[in-house]
């Protein structure tokens, strides 16, 4: 036993080994004829009771006498697919340290190798075998929050990945590493009344140090120097004169320097606003689960009711939670957030792990108290949340396409539930999901149907491709789009297009033939890049030099054709020589940090063209935006995904409402090859509630979600016998579940599968896929027919599976 800080008993047991209980649950076994010394905590007494057995898990023999064993034991989570916790038995010098949610390293598997585990149990039932110990336990504060434990676990169930899967992938590397942390010296203030009743007179200069330290507590000597514009001299001085100590401290590197208080600007709401704030002021005074949809057009101030209800919550000594799409984590939000709601952790994918972790810590020990992030913010370990908001809400990126495959907008709302408060989920165009989720009352519907200070939402007009295209098929622009942008920056206005497609030719075939350049690893058709002179593969990222001539007819004919930006670049640069013109895409913007420099340029008027993908349709504010123009609107309507309308209507929807923001109006100009698509037609009138309504009769109609869940299952290998045998076998295992699943529930809610088939993109990076769809009214029978399938399946090295619910993509 460790001697603290006084021993509270001294314990001698004679007659065999007992253990000793105190009142505050702590126990220890004392040995025999031996003394053991306890640990006192001031201010409180305990009770010895040496006669306590049973609780701590002794066992006593028939004779009466006891022998040791160990009594606690713990259950361990792996990052394996398994989804098992196993049993260890914790070691009497670990006792005062294991705890839930920390790691451990334990032996694991018949080789014994040590391996790293999270901690989600700890009892004291001791496991039908012989448990291994546990070796080391790796951290002094658990690293989950019982909050986080709970979600993880259901997220396991949920998704079906092991909680092991989930633990490892909600908790970020640096958070693990502890990286980020230096020891540092620091100088720290002494109380007033600690201080001498005549301590020595201070400089001015002294004084504004001092006021500073005072402020912060403790900093560090270069940084409180910095503050108060000073030396290192009347800094030390504090110390000689005894105002301040030095002391060694544990610093984040990831800490914010201590500035002034950020300015609040008061805003008036306008009553559409009031109106909303009204519903949602009461549900975060009050605690409890609740979730809102709040549906506002682009434009119509959103950000100003989250800030409200994140500003009423800190006022309220909670936290809260914010989840925007990675794109929109832009300095121009962060700052928002920050002007009003003080320090913000920001956490996004670019960060390294020793950020990442800095900022983990900081929200864990309670010091920064907003946390706005992209999808694995869902995560952040906050301990006292008030709130949690997810701003557009209906975007695919807050979906995770790697195991464990959650959506970080759903496990909000779980979150929310088992934090037992509200949720704000905020869209111009809601997902079609949360929409019926707000029609059938589980959400509550809030709208926001005018932009602020009643701005009109800008005209969109559509260019029939098939009667007014481009004059020839090498060019992109429609006459009457080359117009209106001409008298568009002829009137000081600034211009975004959208053209949803990187690259500079995307089909490369031979007429002559009708050989199509297509990926050595997929079955996708490769896209020309001309800077960088080669075929690439967008998604295996495989590059080939362009050909030729044709490999497959030696015919010297290849066509490059089809539109991509690189190529839309080009034209722009020619016809309109006077104007700045920058391309955003994922090409362009590679470096970190450039996404923010062109965005920058773009506000200052110094690019007149924004012209990119998608990238440049999300969430931006630029008043001076007096034209979008959208290249080609049909891009993503034909592919395999019953999600495609949607897509697109969202998309047009969120880059029109890029123009109009500002006093000199906007115009939207959709070049589309369909203009009677639902999808299109109706972005173009900005209506939102036409398009949900036809898209929702066309959901139930092939019983899609959100009317049933859907579940995907990928079976893929290098070997395509392999793929199809093992799809076939667990096809038969389908047949049996399913025949099962009728009996065990008559009149339960059928589980309807398709395939196995070829996936759309049957071969991806090298690997042959079939693909099995299952869909159900009832996500548990979902569940339940997966896991009874994959439960007894045997795979075979060479293949793989994925389970996917809730999918989002579909390829
Ligand atoms: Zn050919
Ligand atoms: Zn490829």
């Amino acid at each position: 036993m460790s001697k603290g800080r006084g021993i509270a008993a001294s314990v001698r047991v004679v007659n065999g080994i007992r253990p000793i209980t105190f009142i505050d649950g702590r126990s220890f076994a004392a040995e025999t004829n031996k003394s053991t010394d306890v640990e006192r905590i001031p201010g409180r007494t305990y009770n010895v009771d040496v006669n306590a057995t049973l609780e701590t898990g002794l066992e006593t023999s028939s004779a009466g006498a006891t022998k040791a064993v160990a009594r606690l034991f713990a259950d361990i989570v792996f990052d394996r697919p398994m989804d098992q916790a196993y049993t260890y038995a914790v070691p009497d010098e670990l006792h005062a340290t294991a705890a839930i949610g920390k790691r451990v390293e334990a032996p694991f598997g018949r080789g014994d190798q040590t391996i790293v585990g999270f901690c989600v149990r700890v009892h004291h039932d001791p496991p039908t075998r012989d448990a291994k110990f546990i070796e080391v336990v790796l951290d002094d504060e658990p690293l989950v929050t019982d909050a986080l434990m709970r979600l993880t676990r259901w997220m396991a169930d949920y998704y079906l990945c092991s909680w092991g899967q989930a633990l490892f992938a909600v908790v970020p590397a640096g958070a693990r590493e502890k990286a980020g942390v230096r020891e540092a010296v620091v100088l720290e203030a002494i109380l007033e009344a600690e201080l001498p009743p005549a301590a020595p007179s201070l400089t001015a200069k002294q004084t504004a140090a001092l006021a500073h330290l005072r402020r912060a507590g403790a900093m560090e000597l270069r940084q409180l120097a910095r503050l108060a514009q000073c030396g290192p001299g009347p800094v030390s001085a504090l110390v000689e004169k005894g105002y301040a100590r030095r002391t060694q401290r544990q610093i984040d590197r990831f800490a914010p320097v201590v500035g002034d208080d950020s300015p609040i600007t008061l805003v008036e709401l306008n009553d559409d606003q009031r109106r909303v704030w009204s519903t949602i002021e009461p549900a975060i005074a009050n605690g409890g689960f609740r979730a809102f949809l709040l549906h506002g057009v682009t434009g119509s101030g959103k950000t100003e009711i989250y800030l409200q209800a994140i500003e009423d919550t800190l006022r309220r000594g909670k936290e809260a939670l914010v989840l925007v799409p990675e794109i929109g984590l832009t300095p121009q939000t962060i700052e928002r957030f920050r002007g009003r709601c003080g320090e913000v952790a920001v956490l996004h994918s670019h960060l390294g792990d020793a950020e990442r972790g800095g900022y983990w810590r900081r929200i864990a020990s309670g010091q920064v108290h907003v946390v706005v992030g992209a999808r694995s913010a869902v995560f952040a370990p906050t301990r006292n949340l008030g709130i949690i908001i997810v701003d557009e809400e209906h975007e695919s990126s807050f979906k995770q396409d790697a195991t464990p495959r959650y959506h970080g907008r759903d496990l909000a709302v779980m979150r929310a539930r088992l934090e037992n408060i509200p949720i704000i989920l905020g869209s111009a165009t809601p997902s079609l999901e949360s929409w019926h989720n707000a029609q059938r009352g589980q959400y509550t519907l809030l709208t926001l149907p005018r932009r602020v200070l009643d701005r009109p939402l800008p005209l969109v007009e559509l260019v029939d491709l098939r009667h007014d295209g481009p004059p020839t098929r090498h060019h992109a622009l429609s006459p009457k789009l080359e117009h209106a942008m001409k008298e568009a920056l002829g009137r000081g206005g600034q211009v975004m297009l959208l053209l949803n497609r990187r690259g500079y030719s995307t089909h490369i075939h031979c007429p002559a033939c009708g050989y199509v350049a297509t990926c050595r690893n997929c079955d996708l058709a490769m896209t020309y890049h001309r800077q960088r002179a080669a075929l690439v593969c967008h998604y295996c990222a495989y590059e080939a030099a362009p050909e030729e001539r044709c490999p497959v007819c030696q015919q010297v004919t290849i066509r490059f054709q089809g539109m991509g930006t690189e190529k839309l670049q080009a034209e722009i640069e020619s016809k309109f020589s006077g104007s700045v013109v920058q391309r955003m895409d994922s090409d362009t913007m590679q470096r970190p940090g450039s996404h923010q420099r062109v965005l920058d340029a773009f506000r200052e008027g110094r690019i007149q063209i924004l012209m990119g993908t998608q990238m440049i349709a999300k969430g931006l504010d630029f008043p001076n935006v007096t034209l979008v123009g959208v290249v080609n609107a049909d891009v993503g309507l034909h592919i395999p995904d019953f999600r495609a309308a949607e897509r697109t209507f969202q998309l047009l929807a969120q880059v029109a409402g890029r123009t109009g923001r500002g006093a000199s109006g906007g115009r939207v100009l959709i070049q589309t090859y369909t203009p009677e698509h639902p999808s299109i037609a109706l972005a173009g009138r900005h209506d939102f509630l036409a398009f949900a309504k036809q898209e929702m009769a066309f959901r139930r109609q092939h019983a899609y979600p959100p009317f049933e869940r859907l579940a995907r299952l990928i079976v893929r290998s290098q070997k395509l016998e392999a793929a199809r045998d093992f799809a076939d076998h667990l096809a038969s295992g389908f047949r049996q579940a399913l025949s099962h699943h009728g009996d065990r529930r008559p009149g339960g809610p059928a589980v309807k599968l398709l395939g196995p088939a070829e996936c759309a993109v049957f071969r991806l990076n090298n690997y042959f896929r079939f693909h099995f769809q299952l869909q159900c009214a009832s996500a548990g029978a979902l569940h339940e027919v997966l896991r009874e399938v994959l439960a007894t399946a045997r795979v075979p090295g060479n293949v793989e599976y994925q389970v996917d619910i809730d999918p989002h993509n579909m390829l």
